[in-house]
């Protein structure tokens, strides 16, 4: 009896910190683990975000930049930390191709995560080293059809939109290249800026400032219309590839079993952050666009990946590029 009202009272106490832990959080600062290098277009959407998020919860938001294998090391390790709202993750469209480019994964997308929201979209755009032999999409596809065993595609692995973006790319053209891999697109920016790779698709959150300075050659987005910020640049569908169309989506997530007033917490700061003139600005000047308000939820984002794995996995699989 004694051993039972023992019990019950250590159950009330431990039930009434948990209570407190989850109204006093944060506590102390936040990791956010981004699966890219830093400097990267996700890391750059991470930072400004988390900057603003730290305004809104009191504590500083740390970058994690967990890299390797198109994400999917971030994302297992991500699904795998404690589920007390200290760790959240930031992921892009990968999180819905990696289910069927990898045969054995170490995590499940819906069912190891709770899902925060989404945040902003961001166009593509399709680049070649500033010295590249083609000086428009005409003369690229011509120039790769006629030289592709020598032609090096940089991506940030097998997971990451700048490989599914190079592969629409091949399938679109008819021809294989040599896919060099990454951990992140930070990198492949430098080996393109280097010379020592010819070709790359990349969000605009990198790749702007390096279009904008003349630095890389352009041949288009990879959105259905025309993106502000890059007035000039066609998009390919209207240079003849046809339907070629990939936009980037972030979302942001935790470990299953983050209790719902952390994760409804986090997802005001986001929401918070979004609307911040600073984030405004920069994702603006960056091309990236701001998801609206009321698709940030995170059932809006579950539905979201949802969708997405559904509408990837078929596409990926007649590919048949595949990793263990
Ligand atoms: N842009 C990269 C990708 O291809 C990711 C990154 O470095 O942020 O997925």
């Amino acid at each position: 009896m004694l051993f039972k009202r023992t019990l019950i009272a250590l159950l009330a106490v431990s039930a009434a910190t948990l209570a407190q832990a989850q109204s006093n959080w944060p506590t102390r600062p936040i990791t956010l683990v981004v699966p890219f290098a830093a400097g990267g277009p996700t890391d750059v959407v991470a930072r400004t975000l988390g900057v603003a998020m730290s305004k809104t919860l009191g504590q500083s938001i740390l970058i994690d930049n967990k890299l390797g294998a198109g994400g999917t090391i971030a994302a297992s390790f991500a699904a795998r930390a404690a589920p007390d709202g200290y760790t959240f993750f930031i992921h892009h469209n990968g999180m819905a191709t990696s289910p069927a480019l990898y045969r054995k994964l170490s995590f499940d997308p819906m069912k190891d995560f709770e899902f925060v929201s989404q945040a902003v979209e961001v166009p593509m755009t399709l680049l070649a080293r500033k010295d590249f032999p083609a000086n428009n999409l005409q003369e690229l596809i011509a120039y790769v059809r006629a030289n592709h065993e020598k032609i090096n595609l940089a991506n940030a692995g097998l997971g990451a939109v700048s490989q599914l973006c190079g592969l629409m790319f091949q399938r679109a053209i008819g021809v294989q290249v040599t896919e060099v891999p990454f951990q992140g697109t930070a990198p492949a920016m430098n080996a393109l800026l280097g010379g020592q790779v010819d070709i790359m698709c990349d969000q605009t959150t990198q790749t702007v400032p390096q279009i904008q300075a003349g630095n890389v050659k352009l041949y288009g987005v990879t959105t259905r219309t025309r993106v502000k910020v890059l007035p000039n640049a066609p998009t390919l569908a209207e240079q003849g590839l046809k339907d070629f169309e990939v936009v980037v989506w972030h979302g942001i997530y935790a470990p299953k079993g983050t209790p719902k007033a952390i994760i409804d917490k986090m997802n005001a700061a986001v929401r918070t952050a979004l609307k911040d003139p600073e984030v405004v600005k920069r994702m603006d000047a960056l091309g990236a666009e701001i998801v609206p308000d009321a698709t940030n939820t995170p059932e809006a984002l579950h539905v979201w990946l949802k969708s997405e794995i559904d509408k990837w996995g078929p596409v990926i699989k007649a590919s048949g590029k595949f990793a263990d």
